[in-house]
């Protein structure tokens, strides 16, 4: 109400007056010309109110940015993570890059299992659910929770792939050995005309990264029931491909799947 008065009271004296002011700069403007447009109008009302009252101006809204969570067949431009939409049975959707990468080729980051940060060296000293000799029991489904990689770093419903996830995969698609601008790693086609790549950028064991463009390691949330310290792990080289326990301090890829 009382910035409804001053604008009424403003626009009234404002266009009763005829007179010019002459500017430090020495050129002349109407009175009341507040945003120096040469015309006395609604707009110096404002901007003379929100002097008045300290507010800045509104700026103009931001352009929406463009979408890129939407599902697509193949990553297309450099607007990653795409959705990729391989036409699975239970519609989850695939991460065009690994966590870290910033590109389907590029490498990204190692995470030994249920760690969301990188390190230096990956090996039971250094893992932080190793203690006093044995395992740390953080779940046998790590999909999702605190211990999520690709949940900590991109954030929800990003998570990473259960074993299942990986067999849908590997079931639905079909899998070649490719080198893709100069990287090898395993192309997985959908029915639907999709395709998803995966590096083969090795993992880090206490001997550091190791056998990067010979074989691609990527870790899933599934505990490997049948001996502490291991998880199911998404493995494969130019020959074959599958799932299998490796020992969960090894630092190896996390690629991020997308649940409706
Ligand atoms: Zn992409």
């Amino acid at each position: 109400m009382k910035y409804f008065v001053l604008t009424i009271l403003l626009l009234g004296s404002m266009t009763a007056q005829a007179q010019t002011v002459t500017m430090p700069d020495g050129s002349t403007r109407p009175l009341g010309d507040m945003d120096g447009d040469g015309e006395v109008n609604i707009s110096d009302v404002t901007a003379l109110v929100n002097k008045i009252l300290g507010k800045t101006p509104v700026p103009e809204p931001e352009p929406e940015p463009e979408p890129t969570l939407v599902p697509v067949l193949v990553c297309s431009d450099d607007h990653h993570p795409h959705l990729i939409d391989l036409g699975l049975p239970s519609g989850t959707l695939w991460a065009c890059c690994n966590v870290g990468a910033s590109s389907p080729e590029d490498y990204g980051d190692y995470y030994a299992w249920g760690d969301t940060q990188t390190k230096d060296v990956y090996n039971n000293d250094t893992y932080q659910y190793y203690q006093d000799g044995s395992y740390v029991d953080i779940g046998s489904d790590i999909a999702g929770t605190q211990y999520d990689a690709a949940t900590a770093n991109w954030g929800a419903p990003w998570q990473m792939p259960t074993k299942g996830d990986f067999e849908e995969l590997l079931n639905h698609t079909t899998s070649t050995w490719i080198t893709k601008n100069g990287v090898n790693g395993r192309e997985f086609k959908g029915d639907n005309g999709s395709i998803l790549f995966l590096p083969a950028a090795g993992s880090y064991s206490n001997g550091g990264l190791g056998l990067e463009g010979a074989r691609g390691y990527y870790w899933s949330s599934s505990l490997y029931e049948g001996s502490p310290g291991y998880a199911y792990c998404f493995s494969f080289r130019s020959g074959n491909v599958g799932c299998g326990d490796y020992v969960s301090s090894g630092g190896r890829n996390v690629r991020p799947v997308y649940k409706k």
